[in-house]
């Protein structure tokens, strides 16, 4: 049962934007459109492309994680300059709509596949931007605790209401489909995250309440953590934490 409601999800999802591309190439090829209504159509079929591009993506993403034997590698990702390097690519995203902050308690590294752990985060960060309107802000804060890992992407958006928690990871599960759609969501970006944590050893938590924002952490069990050296004895955390 959930083979087939997975391939008429799929099937549903492709043939949304096919549709739409399908009409714009037909307005394009009969009628004798004005240069500039040709050029709207134009960029509308390049969003829905785009959108069933990063569909594709997603899907062999899942594909390749789910047909994995082996758990996740054990190499040093260290967790400052990973999230600053996130932080930069998220904030073209927004472009200016939202303040960011990163707060990096205790400087160190997580053992895994570093490809993994960046599309875990950048997924949180993105759904961070396009579920929070202009103005909010994106607070990204590591910190270890007994051992653990703890990665928290904090936003002051749109928040969800406690009936969809516990579903937010099932694929193609959305709260909003207009909202997700129109942001470019694939409704496949925490069943994502979720595969990753789960092959790291790790738990993904949600914590959210409607219009006062949302927070999304990945706790890391001891085993995939490492402290710099210089951050057991020395260090003062860098910034206090809200
Ligand atoms: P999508 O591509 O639709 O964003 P995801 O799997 O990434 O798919 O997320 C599933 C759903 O969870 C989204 O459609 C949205 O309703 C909700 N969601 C995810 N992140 C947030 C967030 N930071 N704030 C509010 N809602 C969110």
């Amino acid at each position: 049962q959930m083979r087939r409601d997975f391939i008429a999800n799929v099937s549903h999802e492709i043939r949304t934007p096919l549709t739409v591309v399908a009409g714009f190439v037909e307005s394009l090829l009969e009628m004798d459109l004005p240069a500039d209504e040709r050029r709207r159509c134009l960029e509308m079929a390049q969003r829905q492309t785009a959108t069933m591009q990063r569909l594709v993506e997603d899907l062999l993403t899942l594909a390749t994680l789910e047909s994995a034997s082996q758990p996740a590698a054990t190499t040093p990702v260290q967790v400052e300059p990973l999230l600053q390097a996130l932080l930069a690519d998220v904030r073209a995203l927004s472009g200016g709509r939202h303040a960011f902050a990163l707060r990096v308690e205790s400087p160190g590294a997580l053992l895994g596949t570093p490809g993994e752990l960046d599309s875990a985060v950048r997924n949180l960060l993105t759904n961070a931007v396009r579920y929070t309107p202009d103005g909010g802000a994106i607070t990204v804060t590591w910190k270890v605790v007994d051992g653990e890992g703890r990665l928290a992407v904090r936003d002051t958006g749109i928040g969800i209401a406690a009936e969809h928690l516990p579903r937010l990871t099932e694929r193609f599960y959305r709260v909003d489909r207009g909202r997700s759609r129109e942001t470019g969501g694939t409704g496949l970006g925490l069943a994502i995250v979720k595969h990753i944590a789960q092959r790291h050893g790790a738990r993904l938590d949600v914590e959210s309440r409607i219009g006062a924002g949302s927070t999304f952490s990945l706790r890391f069990p001891p085993s995939r953590v490492t402290l710099a050296p210089a951050a057991e004895a020395a260090r003062p955390a860098q910034e206090s934490a809200a």
